[in-house]
């Protein structure tokens, strides 16, 4: 029994775990030797495999679904031994107030549990009192922050800072999309004086934590982390000397086009459609497989990923699991998908976007305050910013901007949660990761449609792969995104499109609920295309705040965090 066992965790089988789990309980005695010997001597074979490279994220989490369920089936009976496993350590994780998005940290908080670390997962937009109480509470080993979006990353910081202000003796591990070892070693370490390690992938967690728990090795990796963290701060600090233009300098060098010349198409009409609900189906052709994989740290090319010398058979499964849970989320209608789009008469002033009203011009609708790079370009490139591709008010030309907001995690969030109360977190992970494909997607056809009705795509025909290589003319600029990395417009965008009547909402960091959600503008000029703003000077951030109605440049200093191209004096 014990060699079955071992068998169906490697494999992830679960279909007799719990006979087997019985007979081994029976044959060993106790519930925590069946425990203690065959489950974990099985996931300790999980851990090597996923260790040397030859077993990878999707496996074992499948395997961690069989250790759960024969757990689950032992509880009772260590209960009325009154009987606790050992774990090797607590570690509390959560994803940060603001952010809802946790498909990385459950990964990781599914891989350390079945590297039998006792998790303690706090969920989403959590505020920092709960994790450190709770931390405080369990006497955590370790503490995991979780986020994806740029202000996530001050509210790491200000987490690390209330770690120093209780004086804890905890490892911080900061992890996430947008995280990066930069920012961690320039913001957050300094904040909090024990360690604090960027955990770049889930495969990297394990071997962190089981440094960070074993004495000698801690000491290592601190001293090897800190003088990491300490040029990474001196790089930094040298970049940040790098001059930057003056905004007005930056603004002469501004692209110029021949306003006379440039092709405007005309929108079909004008405000805002909603489309509710859309057809997932419709939908299915125009996801993007790559981004699935690489959500399970799979990393390769849709299709060739299929055949992967190293990990194609995981792939396929994989993929095959995927387009079974597809299916049944789109037939049984577990998850709809809704969207709001429109056009407006718009035109640039400064580096605004005026958007008006109606076709008049008269009237103000909403502005779009944006921001210029600002930093001396080689071969003479232009200093760019989104108005640019906007018509100035001083050329008369009728130009126009679009919108848009779409979701397709209506549904997914309480779908996932089922999966994960039935022990079932690779289930749960696939809900999450496809929601978040259709999104995408459902951005991809929107647009496509929002071409048709711009009335200038209406001869173009491009397969899935020329969309995903954006092909076409026109971008879809996404607010928190390099070209616009202010989230806080996602407010004007969500008001103007009335998104909340298709069920998003935008949370205080404004991220947006639910997490399978796309939105941004639409631009049509012919020359349109993405770049990134970068650093930016204290004289344009001052400037920026003006626009946007507020007179205190700190809070876009806090907003932008990551583009500040000075430093900023430190708050006590
Ligand atoms: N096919 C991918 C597409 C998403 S990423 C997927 O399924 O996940 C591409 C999107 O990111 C763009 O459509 C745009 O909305 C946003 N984006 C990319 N680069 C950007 C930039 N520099 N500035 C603003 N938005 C950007």
């Amino acid at each position: 029994v014990a060699g079955r066992l071992s068998h169906a965790l490697v494999q992830g089988i679960s279909d007799f775990i719990i006979e087997d789990t019985e007979e081994a309980r029976q044959e060993l005695g106790r519930p925590i030797n069946v425990i203690e010997g065959p489950l974990m001597d099985g996931m300790g074979v999980v851990g090597d495999l996923f260790g040397a490279g030859k077993m990878f994220l999707p496996q074992v989490v499948k395997s961690a679904r069989v250790m759960k369920q024969a757990v689950a089936h032992l509880e009772p009976f260590l209960e009325s031994e009154k009987q606790e496993g050992t774990s090797r350590g607590k570690i509390v994780m959560a994803t940060v107030k603001g952010d809802v998005h946790d498909i990385g940290k459950n990964i990781v908080g599914v891989v350390l549990g079945c590297n039998n670390y006792e998790v303690i997962d706090l969920g989403v937009m959590v505020p920092m009192e709960k994790i450190l109480d709770t931390a405080e509470e369990v006497g955590a080993d370790v503490v995991g922050l979780s986020g994806l979006i740029t202000p996530s990353l001050d509210e790491m910081v200000s987490v690390a800072q209330e770690m120093q202000r209780r004086d804890l003796n905890v490892p911080l591990l900061i992890g996430g999309a947008t995280t990066s070892r930069q920012h961690t070693a320039v913001r957050i370490a300094p904040a909090y004086e024990k360690t604090v390690a960027h955990v770049q992938d889930a495969s990297r967690a394990v071997g962190v934590v089981a440094k960070l728990l074993n004495l000698e090795q801690r000491v290592v990796l601190d001293q090897e982390n800190r003088s990491e963290q300490l040029k990474l701060r001196d790089l930094h600090e040298a970049k940040s000397k790098k001059p930057l233009l003056k905004q007005a300098e930056a603004q002469r060098n501004a692209p110029q086009y021949d306003w006379s010349e440039v092709d405007i198409p005309e929108p079909t009409f004008i405000g805002r459609r909603s489309i509710d609900p859309i057809k997932l189906s419709d939908l299915v052709p125009y996801i993007d497989w790559t981004f699935f994989f690489s959500a399970w740290e799979l990393r390769g090319r849709f299709p060739a990923i299929l055949d992967d010398e190293k990990f194609g058979s995981t792939a396929r499964e994989l993929y095959e699991h995927g387009q079974q849970m597809l299916e049944k989320m789109i037939n049984e209608e577990l998850i709809s998908a809704k969207a709001s789009y429109g056009f407006w008469p718009a035109n640039s002033e400064h580096d605004d976007i005026i958007l008006w009203t109606d076709s008049s011009r008269s009237q103000e609708l909403a502005r779009f305050p944006m921001l210029r790079q600002q930093s001396a370009l080689s071969n003479g490139a232009p200093n760019r910013c989104l108005s640019d591709f906007i018509a100035p008010t001083s050329t008369n030309r009728s130009d126009y901007l679009g919108a848009f907001a779409i979701t397709a995690g209506l549904g997914a969030e309480s779908l996932a949660r089922r999966y994960e109360e039935d022990l079932n977190d690779y289930d749960s992970i696939l809900v999450k990761a496809l929601a978040d494909r259709l999104a995408e997607a459902g951005a991809e056809w929107l647009h496509a449609r929002a071409r048709l009705d711009w009335n200038y795509g209406t001869n173009e025909k491009f397969s899935n792969e020329e969309l995903i290589e954006e092909r076409y003319r026109g971008i879809r600029p996404a607010f928190g995104y390099p070209a616009c990395p202010d989230h806080r417009p996602k407010r004007t965008l969500f008001s103007i499109l009335g998104a909340e009547d298709i069920g998003m909402q935008l949370t205080e960091s404004c991220a947006m609920s639910p997490a399978a959600s796309v939105s941004g503008l639409y631009f049509a000029h012919p020359e349109s295309h993405y770049f990134s703003v970068g650093s930016l000077g204290r004289d344009q951030i001052e400037d920026y705040a003006q626009r946007l109605g507020s007179g205190d440049p700190s809070e876009s200093e806090r907003w932008l965090g990551p583009n500040l191209g000075y430093a900023v004096e430190k708050k006590s």
